[in-house]
């Protein structure tokens, strides 16, 4: 069924290698996606013409629904993803964290400048870039698209929002907070669909793209905008991301670190360590000893368990299906087995991390396994540790676990990443600094912190409050002629 056929097919989200039904609703069809796209444009100059105070405190009304709301949401995120409770509630309570974020970054970056220049007044003017259509992913599917839609919205565009097909219910409650705050009719509306309902409001005239997904859905999305230069695009993509370890005197705080950049929600975030690079010594073996007590300990299970887990199911059995047929490849490969992921008989979606030694493969692919599979590559020196660090088109994130300053100050010099971290998870970022990645992770611009940039455009204006003549009048005309 495609979005153009008109009819109105239903979607349903369920809970992670169930069907358990948590989520009910109807794609949008292109009539639909449309009318959002043309209400969007009516609501436009009315919003973006609007004192930013006002659309601030629409904004920090926003958050305190969403402080209020926070246990129901957190509840959502969990019946559709899986993440355990703690992770749910980490993920709610950054909505109005990020809205105080926003507002700070929007007053930094976008607030007016003005300069004296020999000619008058030189002003910044920075206005909203129009009608944005955000597309979310699964994975973070209130923290991903929030980070696009509050600084879209401060900044005075209208919003066309289609969350993941599998976390309809979460982005649906975005918005009823939204609107719940006050935000007019039409600046914020929700289309819910796969990929082709994707597709179809990206084909609308809408004047921005901010995507967060996979780089396949990011590629297809700028060659669907071949020909339309005048539309933003902003793609945060994923990664295979590494994590080198080398002369780290707290071997338990370096497979601590480690562990938790590759299995935290059951390895779905797009910042995971795909691949720790050692460099072979006396501290290889100790420290994959401990990485292999932690794949074979940390405890993995469903949101209700008692105690709670560490990490969950996965999104779908599909999902968990795909990661461990990569390991299956690896192996087949020549690559060694620490620990074999494997699937946990009370969930099909649900699987215990894997680690694998994948040194002895010549031709190791460059594809983002999204799940707890972390490959182990062993190099002989710190040079070749950067170049196998580097061995990726991505370029997300990077850490590197050391205790020598003069390690970290070659690995930032020569890592290709736009998040570059030391004695921290790969995962670590904070919404106070940009968060984008180079190569095929993005498209050079990033969003946290800097979303404000993508969020506006900014005018140049040169101002001379009374009309007069010019000092130097040019060659071959006269100032006044007869
Ligand atoms: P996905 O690419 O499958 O989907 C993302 C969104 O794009 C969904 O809403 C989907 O319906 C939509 N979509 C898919 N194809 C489309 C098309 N052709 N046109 C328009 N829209 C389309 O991603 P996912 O599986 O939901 O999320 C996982 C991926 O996202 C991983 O690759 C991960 O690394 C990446 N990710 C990146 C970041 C980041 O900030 N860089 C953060 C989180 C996740």
């Amino acid at each position: 069924m495609t979005a153009s056929s008109e009819s109105t097919p239903p979607l349903v989200a369920c809970f992670p290698g169930t069907d358990e039904v948590v989520w009910e609703g109807t794609v949008a069809t292109e009539t639909q996606v449309a009318g959002a796209v043309s209400n969007a444009r009516a609501a436009l100059t009315s919003w973006q013409t609007s004192p930013v105070e006002e659309r601030i405190a629409v904004a920090e009304r926003f958050a305190d629904a969403a402080i209020q709301r926070q246990d129901q949401i957190a509840q959502q995120i969990s019946r559709e993803t899986g993440k355990p409770h703690w992770e749910a509630v980490g993920e709610a309570k950054l909505i109005p964290a990020k809205v105080k974020l926003a507002i700070e970054a929007y007053r930094e970056r976008s607030g007016p400048q003005q300069i004296d220049l020999p000619q008058g007044i030189g002003r910044v003017v920075y206005r909203g870039v129009g009608v944005m259509a955000v597309l979310g992913p699964f994975n973070f599917p209130a923290h991903l698209p929030n980070g696009h839609i509050v600084p879209a919205l401060i900044a005075g565009n209208t919003v066309v929002f289609k969350p993941s097909e599998m976390t309809p219910g979460t982005g649906e409650l975005l918005v009823q907070l939204w609107q719940a705050a006050g935000l007019p009719p039409g600046v914020l509306q929700a289309v819910q669909g796969d990929g082709k309902v994707g597709a179809t409001l990206v084909s609308q005239a809408i004047d921005g793209v901010l995507f967060t997904g996979s780089y396949s859905a990011g590629c297809a999305i700028h060659r669907s905008l071949a020909g339309r230069p005048q539309v933003l695009l902003a793609l945060e993509m994923g990664g295979n991301n590494p994590m080198v370890v080398h002369q780290a005197k707290d071997l338990d705080a370096a497979a601590y670190l480690t562990a938790v950049s590759a299995f935290v929600t059951a390895g779905q975030r797009c910042t995971c360590a795909r691949r720790l690079v050692l460099v072979d010594g006396a501290d290889t073996e100790p420290l994959l000893e401990r990485l292999t007590a932690h794949c074979q300990t940390l405890r993995i299970g469903l949101p209700d368990d008692d105690p709670e887990p560490f990490m969950g199911p996965l999104i779908s059995s599909l999902a968990a299906d795909r990661v461990l047929s990569a390991q299956a490849e690896w192996l087949r490969g020549g690559a060694v087995e620490l620990v074999a992921a494997e699937r946990d008989p009370r969930n099909p979606a649900l699987i215990r991390p894997g680690l694998i030694d994948v040194t002895a493969m010549p031709d190791r692919n460059d594809e983002e396994v999204f799940g707890p599979l972390l490959q182990v590559v062993r190099v002989a020196d710190f040079d070749a540790a950067i170049d196998e660090a580097n061995r990726t088109a991505y370029g997300l994130s990077a850490s590197l676990l050391s205790d020598d300053r003069e390690l970290f100050d070659r690995f930032r010099t020569f890592i290709r990443a736009g998040v570059v971290n030391w004695n921290q998870a790969t995962i670590g970022a904070s919404g106070r600094l940009p968060f984008g990645g180079l190569g095929a992770s993005g498209n050079h611009r990033p969003s946290g912190y800097f979303a404000a940039d993508y969020c506006s455009d900014a005018a140049a204006m040169l101002e001379s409050e009374s009309l007069s003549m010019p000092a130097t009048i040019m060659p071959g005309i006269d100032a006044a002629p007869a």
